[in-house]
């Protein structure tokens, strides 16, 4: 579609988004404090006058302030992952979903995926979107669909090899893990299995990383952006030229904005990327703060698209960091650890990558008497510390208990996580 007609279909669709936030609680009570007359939001430059919405705010209006249907209108829910406490809550309809769909099928087509392929699916399915979103897009594909979803590798290579698995879904840092393990058990990914398309996502990585992967499994690898609040994955997709991903922009509209002042970005420059929802009835968002930094360029793409690209996602503008898929904010570790009384003031968060697997360690100092006592009790502290914590971010790290003084300090503000993962 040309741009200029991608506009007028934008604008048509943000006139009914904002019908649909007047409807809803949040936005009702927003629109009123800030005395903008909704009717006047029709264009894309309208739309700048109103403020952010952010993550916050979505937690502040759990359960259903975000909600513009009758509940019963409502097919299902989806929660971002990671976060526990209070969750952000995304409902769809089935007219949202059937969208959502669409849009996914519309990725996967475009990387090649046919009714003929054979697609492992293996990232999480539940809450998170991951697993249910491409789902959905490949089954409307036509193609043979196996939700496997995480883990038990051995059961996942003899999946791909017995069903000669072509396309997978898989975490980037997975991926390279899972070569690994498909090499210690005596086979060659590249000759010994099907793959020659892999959609890697959900996790920020790099330019090299893509190639190991792609040169270890002998299949192109794509990389696919997406985040619940905006139905999940199947928002930006990168095409075959692998140049950046094409952002949907009959679903969303983008802007990029400086992080700091909220401006918009020039095309090429780095900043935060703000999305509102134009394709969604149940849950709209206007101009969302996703707090992952990118460019975005409008230049035409050699395979014919006109959404505009995104490039890789840079980092972010929070603390907020991705381990094996998770979101952790590190408050919520600090939260754990500071409620424990034996615990002392000072702990650091490691995150480092050991033959291809991710992990995270946690240093953390203890009350002194406590570090030359009873080393039973120790090892007991120890473990109450781990729990807690997996119960907080949904993974286990390794604990190790430090003493006093110990771990460095720093003037100013503390730096809490070394990330010595290569990306
Ligand atoms: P999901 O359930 O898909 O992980 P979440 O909302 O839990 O969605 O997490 C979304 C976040 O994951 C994004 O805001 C972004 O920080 C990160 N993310 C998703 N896809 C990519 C990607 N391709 N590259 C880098 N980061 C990504
Ligand atoms: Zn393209």
């Amino acid at each position: 579609m040309p741009q200029e007609e991608l506009a007028r279909l934008q604008e048509e669709r943000l006139r009914h988004t904002i019908s649909q936030a007047l409807k809803t609680p949040f936005y009702r009570q927003r629109f009123a404090q800030l005395k903008v007359d909704p009717g006047k939001i029709k264009t894309v430059k309208d739309l700048q006058r109103l403020p952010f919405t952010t993550k916050e705010d979505l937690r502040q209006g759990f359960p259903f302030d975000f909600l513009a249907v009758p509940l019963e209108e409502v097919v299902r829910l989806h929660s971002s992952s990671g976060t526990t406490g209070t969750p952000t809550v995304i409902y769809h309809t089935a007219q949202d979903l059937e969208r959502w769909t669409n849009q996914v099928a519309r990725c996967l087509y475009m990387v090649g995926v046919r009714k003929t392929d054979i697609f492992q699916n293996m990232m999480s399915y539940g809450l998170f979107t991951g697993g249910l979103g491409m789902h959905y897009g490949a089954e409307r594909l036509g193609a043979m669909t196996i939700p496997i979803g995480t883990g038990n590798s051995k059961r996942q290579i003899w999946f791909l090899q017995f069903f000669k698995t072509t396309v997978v879904h898989i975490l980037p840092s997975y991926a390279l893990l899972l070569a690994q393990l498909i090499k210690s058990e005596g086979l060659d990914p590249k000759r010994d299995l099907n793959l020659h398309i892999m959609l890697i996502g959900a996790e920020p990585h790099s330019e090299e990383t893509r190639k190991r992967i792609e040169e270890a499994f002998g299949a192109k690898a794509y990389n696919s952006y997406g985040l619940s609040e905006m139905n999940g994955p199947g928002v930006a997709f990168e095409c075959p030229y692998q140049n950046g991903m094409h952002l949907w922009e009959d679903y969303y509209i983008l802007e990029v904005v400086d992080p700091k002042t909220g401006e918009p970005c020039r095309e090429g420059e780095v900043g935060e990327i703000v999305l509102t929802t134009i394709y969604r009835d149940a849950t709209p968002i206007l101009r969302y703060r996703t707090r992952d930094l990118a460019s975005f360029t409008a230049e035409p793409c050699p395979c014919g698209r006109t959404h505009r690209r995104i490039s890789r996602i840079q980092g972010r503008s929070d603390d907020m960091f991705i381990f094996r898929g998770v979101n952790i904010f590190p408050i919520q570790i600090e939260k754990v650890l500071m409620n424990i009384p034996e615990v002392g003031n000072n702990y650091r968060i490691v995150l480092a990558r050991e033959d291809y697997r991710d992990i995270m360690r946690i240093e953390v100092e203890i009350k002194s008497e406590l570090f030359f006592g009873d080393l039973q009790k120790l090892e007991r502290l120890q473990e109450r510390i781990q729990a807690e914590l997996r119960s907080e971010i949904l993974v286990t790290p390794e604990v190790i208990l430090v003493e006093p003084g110990t771990l460095p300090t720093q003037e100013g503000k503390a730096q809490r996580v070394f990330d010595h993962r290569q990306m």
